[in-house]
């Protein structure tokens, strides 16, 4: 990418709120082009949620949950592998029904294991004709799934999990929550679809730190900039990159945006080489944790010892997951509009990310539509 900055004109300034995917991708594209970063954070390191660190055992854990890279997008890993090597990702994932553990998502190993008999292609759409319920237009994720997958498979697989993780009836909540789940008519147990699935050799706070390295960009951490303060730096800077919440920048005058979030539970296992045979088993229907993550079994850290983390779903928190219901729906556009002219102003305020957009996005998502926007930033530069 060319300068934008020469001579005759200032270094443009640009200031991001937020140290995520979403801003430091962003920082580092701007930094590169010539300008002026400056990165806030308000938390004690970088990374955003994808942030890992060895616990106190020396074992690589993930913070904020479990994160698995995956992207149809070549040119993304391409541009990634700047700052990092990969290994495989290694993602497998068990659901624990009745005291057994079988593949999800749901393919031919998953019937054969939950019906203790081998199921074809054949049947297994013969099952699913027989099972379907019909809905003209599923109106809520319960009806979405029972369309989808039928009633059995619904009560064994996705009806508490659903109901735990959102902490509301799965008719209460957006088909659009169910309407993805996958089946696969093939014995192929792996977890994602994705062409791309791998994981930073050394984690993804080394990743993300190799993207920060650069002369043209600096960070604040442990600085939580609020509406008042973002809006004075418009004084200072020629344009800001937002990726905080979308309400906390309008003081919530249209009320507040719904989370749901987590709480996770450590259980170090010394001299053990690993706990559970896949890097996450899901509990569908007992215990009122949601899934138990052994990330060893991707990161392949040599190490004695292994480190199992529990996810409890809760109300407070971190925000994690965006509520798909209506009334934050709804919300959302209201303050989309007030972001969107937000970036008409001379000094624009791009908005930018999973709590900015109030959308949950996957981190090649979230750094595809990042690099989008730094391109745009730069374009109206030129
Ligand atoms: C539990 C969980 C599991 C996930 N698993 C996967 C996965 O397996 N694969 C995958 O691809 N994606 C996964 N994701 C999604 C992934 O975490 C996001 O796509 C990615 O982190 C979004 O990046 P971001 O920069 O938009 O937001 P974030 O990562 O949330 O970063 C935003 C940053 O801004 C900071 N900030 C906010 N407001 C302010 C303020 N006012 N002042 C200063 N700093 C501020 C925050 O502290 C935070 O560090 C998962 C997400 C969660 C919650």
């Amino acid at each position: 990418m060319t300068g934008i900055s020469d001579s005759r004109s200032p270094r443009k300034k640009l200031l991001i709120v937020g140290s995520g995917p979403a801003g430091l991708s962003i920082g580092r594209l701007c930094a590169e082009a010539g300008c002026d970063v400056r990165i806030v954070e308000q938390r004690d390191h970088i990374a955003g949620n994808c942030y890992d660190e060895p616990d106190e055992h020396g074992v690589l854990v993930h913070r904020y949950g479990p994160h698995y890279f995956r992207t149809w997008s070549k040119d993304l890993l391409d541009w990634l592998s700047r700052f990092t090597e990969w290994i495989p990702g290694r993602y497998y994932v068990r659901a624990c029904v009745n005291g057994e553990l079988v593949p999800m998502p749901v393919s031919l190993s998953t019937m054969t294991a939950l019906k203790g008999r081998a199921f074809s292609e054949s049947e297994f759409r013969e099952y699913l004709a027989q099972q379907r319920e019909v809905f003209e237009s599923p109106q809520n994720a319960e009806e979405q799934c029972l369309a989808h997958v039928g009633r059995e498979l619904y009560e064994l697989l996705f009806r508490n999990y659903t109901t735990k993780q959102w902490g509301i009836s799965p008719r209460e909540l957006a088909a659009s929550v169910t309407a993805r789940i996958p089946l696969r008519f093939d014995w192929d147990e792996r977890y994602l679809n994705e062409e791309y699935q791998v994981m930073p050799k050394r984690g993804y706070t080394a990743l993300y730190s190799n993207m920060a390295d650069h002369p043209n960009l600096r960070i604040e951490t442990k600085v939580a900039l609020d509406e008042a303060q973002i809006r004075a730096e418009r004084k200072h800077v020629d344009a800001i990159v937002y990726t905080g919440p979308l309400d906390a920048m309008f003081g919530c005058r249209f009320g507040a945006l719904g989370y749901r979030s987590l709480r996770f539970e450590y259980e170090h296992h010394a001299g053990m080489q690993f706990v559970q045979p896949c890097v996450q088993i899901n509990y569908p229907n007992e215990h009122a944790y949601t899934r138990t993550v052994e990330i060893k079994h991707v990161t392949q850290q040599q190490i004695p010892g292994t480190t199992l983390c529990f996810e409890y779903p809760e109300e407070e928190g971190d925000p994690f997951y965006p509520l798909l219901i209506n009334e934050h729906r709804e919300r959302r556009e209201r303050y989309k509009a007030l972001a969107d002219a937000e970036r008409e102003q001379d000094c624009p305020i791009y908005f930018v990310g999973r709590l900015a957009e109030y959308k949950y996005y996957n981190m090649d998502q979230v750094l595809l539509r990042a690099i989008d926007v730094a391109h745009e930033i730069l374009q109206g530069w030129r």
